[in-house]
């Protein structure tokens, strides 16, 4: 059984108001996509992904959502579907 994230495979569009300023938050993709060695956000290390978001370890997509507009940046879980 497997399930997929309908965010990551163009089926949904995420619509998200940043909390900070109102402006509409952009979906960064996937969060996995930044635990590569060249990774952005230092503090996540790849494999310590699962323990730290045990409470989203069912079957959700985290996603990396940034406000262009000022810059906040939110990590959500996002519910996937079973395929
Ligand atoms: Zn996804
Ligand atoms: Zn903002």
């Amino acid at each position: 059984m497997s399930y997929i994230c309908t965010y990551c495979n163009g089926m949904s569009a995420l619509d998200r108001s940043c909390p900070k300023c109102g402006g509409r938050m952009s979906d960064g993709g996937r969060l996995e996509d930044y635990t590569g060695p060249y990774a952005p956000y230092g503090p996540i290390e790849a494999g310590t992904l699962t323990n730290g978001y045990s409470d989203w370890a069912g079957h959700s997509c985290i996603h990396q959502a940034y406000c262009s507009r000022c810059g906040y940046t939110d990590m959500l879980p996002l519910d996937e579907i079973r395929a």
